[in-house]
């Protein structure tokens, strides 16, 4: 019985403290007009789509892009942002339809994650790809910036050689309404990129830049 009494007062207490604060958290959560930005991230091909391959060591382009996008995506969260993926598993999805999934879902920004490739095994660098849009010339512009501020970060963090913002008609870009990029994290058929790409650590450092890249791009440019 007095235990009964014991909790009914606690309750009583409890509630008579709490329930006020309480009551204006819930409100101000409830009419927060503050939206986290949209962020839609593009691991590069997929399922019977495996991108570039080596034999000696093996390694499949469509691995590594979900890799990095993963990674990208916890460092995008903990800065705060709502991510979306166009496939979060090996599997083949056409190039529309990723350009769709951010168009459906209003995206802030858009982001496409591949590596590269190059018969001459010299070639070696990041290079991010930006669609040069002559109907909108906003989102050209947009989209050139954040491929600078996207590079910058990922130069920095991987210490990889720059091979610059580039512009390119890829479909995921180029179909996409909002700002958008492509990033070639580097050449898997170059030796020593890829003995870097290999490891999980240089995967997290790409995935990091990125995510700071974007980070800094939102918070020069809006
Ligand atoms: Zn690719």
């Amino acid at each position: 019985m007095i235990y009964r009494l014991f909790f009914l007062l606690s309750f009583l207490f409890s509630n008579f403290l709490y329930s006020a604060p309480q009551k204006i958290v819930a409100a101000a959560y409830k009419n927060k007009t503050i939206r986290r930005p949209v962020i839609v991230l593009d691991a590069g091909h997929g399922g019977r789509d495996e991108g570039a391959k080596i034999r000696y060591p093996y390694l499949e382009e469509k691995k590594l892009t979900l890799s990095a996008t993963l990674f990208t995506k916890k460092y995008l969260e903990q800065l705060g942002y709502k991510v979306i993926l166009t496939r979060a598993k090996d599997y083949f999805i056409p190039l529309k339809k990723r350009a769709e999934v951010a168009n459906t879902a209003k995206a802030e920004l858009f982001v496409s994650i591949h590596f590269n490739s190059c018969p001459n095994k010299i070639a070696h660098g990041i290079e991010i790809y930006y669609h040069n849009s002559l109907e909108n010339k906003a989102k050209s512009k947009n989209s050139q910036n954040l491929a600078s501020c996207v590079l910058q970060d990922v130069i920095n963090k991987t210490n990889a050689r720059s091979r610059g913002v580039r512009r390119g008609k890829f479909c995921v870009i180029r179909e996409t309404k909002m700002p958008a990029i492509l990033v070639e994290a580097g050449f898997i058929t170059n030796p020593q990129e890829r003995d870097n790409i290999r490891k999980t650590a240089y995967l997290e450092k790409i995935s990091l830049g990125i995510a700071q890249g974007i980070e800094s791009f939102i918070k020069k440019y809006s």
